[in-house]
């Protein structure tokens, strides 16, 4: 058999087991998706502010510019041209509202886990990283030379055994974890991983708050401002490709990091900068992110009341957040769920296999600001 034929079998083999993916045709209408000629509510997306179904919002960002700051692409990387001054406007911004010494900004979630983790680990380093940490993280690791042991999900205890049998071997220890999990849409121990973290020396907090980023915190900084424990997180990465509608990444940091990063830093090095205009849309979003309270505390609702009903309905919801994942198990008898919600207009994913653990098959809701509380209650009615 050549490999190609092995492809076949092996796309087959998937087939079989209902876990072929294949990429979506569909088109946007603001919150709605259109697929097959169906308009249906996106309970897909991660916009969780709403931001990118904003019209209004586009509209006003478009007053500020000219072709001057049109600016499609940047040409270089950072570290040659393609270090523009709205890319400094953007990282004294934030470190202004973090109120930490830097940030350094990313071309996506991805650069920014794939790069750090590499850039800053050794052989000398051990990772100790959540169980469930999004693929990036894995993937970050797996790059760097460093040793990892994952603990089981959000077990401060087995964590606490690791470290304390561990870190005396190493020069340093990081800790990785997101705030807020991609496929759970639990939390994160943050005074616990704090606690441990001061009760050892040479270890580094890394969290990850892609999915808290202008969602969580009085200012939509995340959770660890939620938590109060922004000064406590080493590396604080999150990204801009959800809530903040936008493309990239960040992380906010103590300057040592960053400039540590800009000379060690493979995903920031060797690639060509963001465009300046997908960074000054960025900035406006950013700028404005203290704003947007009402949409995080109507989110924070229509949240609960999905939860809330899942529980009732014997679903087993370890939700604290606006993902809500409902699971099923198999994934045929998911997607056929998926199915019939769709049917009824609402357009709900399946989530299966490798992305979550085997018999853990799920529809992922992924709630927006831009639903209003009549459209969940309709949708809870149309869940078995
Ligand atoms: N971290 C987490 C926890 C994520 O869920 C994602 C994207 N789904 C990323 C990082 C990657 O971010 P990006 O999409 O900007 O590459």
């Amino acid at each position: 058999m050549n490999v190609i034929e092995q492809m076949q079998q092996e796309l087959q083999a998937l087939k079989e087991r209902s876990n072929l993916r294949t990429l979506p045709a569909l088109a946007h209408e603001g919150r709605n998706v259109i697929v097959n000629g169906q308009r249906m509510l996106n309970l897909s997306s991660n916009d969780y502010l709403g931001l990118a179904a904003d019209r209004k919002l586009r509209e006003e960002f478009l007053q500020e510019l000219t072709v001057d700051t049109f600016l499609p692409t940047s040409s270089s990387s950072r570290l040659l041209t393609g270090n523009f001054t709205i890319y400094e406007e953007l990282e004294q911004t934030l470190a202004q509202l973090f109120g930490t010494e830097a940030a350094l900004v990313f071309n996506s979630g991805y650069h920014a886990n794939t790069g750090i983790l590499p850039a800053v680990s050794d052989t000398q380093t051990l990772i100790l990283a959540d169980k469930l940490v999004h693929a990036s993280l894995i993937d970050g690791i797996r790059l760097s030379a460093a040793r990892c042991i994952r603990y089981r999900h959000n077990d401060m205890k087995q964590l606490e055994r690791l470290l304390a049998e561990n870190h005396a071997t190493y020069r340093q220890v990081i800790i990785v974890t997101e705030s807020i999990f991609s496929m759970d849409g639990d939390v994160a121990d943050l005074k616990e991983l704090v606690r441990l973290k001061h009760a050892y020396d040479n270890v580094l907090l890394y969290v990850d708050e892609a999915h808290a980023f202008g969602v969580r915190g009085n200012q939509g900084l995340g959770y660890a401002e939620e938590t109060g424990y922004i000064r406590e997180i080493d590396f604080l990465v999150g990204t801009f490709g959800k809530a903040a509608a936008s493309a990239g990444a960040y992380i906010v940091c103590q300057r040592t990091i960053r400039e540590y990063l800009v000379n060690q830093m493979r995903t920031l090095i060797f690639t060509t900068a963001l465009p300046p205009i997908n960074i000054a849309w960025t900035l406006f979003i950013v700028r404005r992110l203290a704003g947007f309270k009402e949409r995080r505390i109507h989110l924070k609702n229509i949240s609960n009341i999905l939860r809330n009903a899942l529980k009732e309905k014997g679903y087993d919801c370890p939700s604290a957040s606006c993902i809500v994942p409902m699971i099923v198990g198999a994934s045929s008898d998911t997607i056929l769920r998926a199915k019939e919600l769709q049917r009824h207009g609402f357009y709900a994913l399946p989530v299966r296999p490798p992305t979550v653990p085997e018999g853990t098959s799920r529809i992922r809701f992924s709630l927006t600001a831009e639903i209003t509380e009549e459209e969940i209650k309709e949708l809870i009615q149309y869940i078995q």
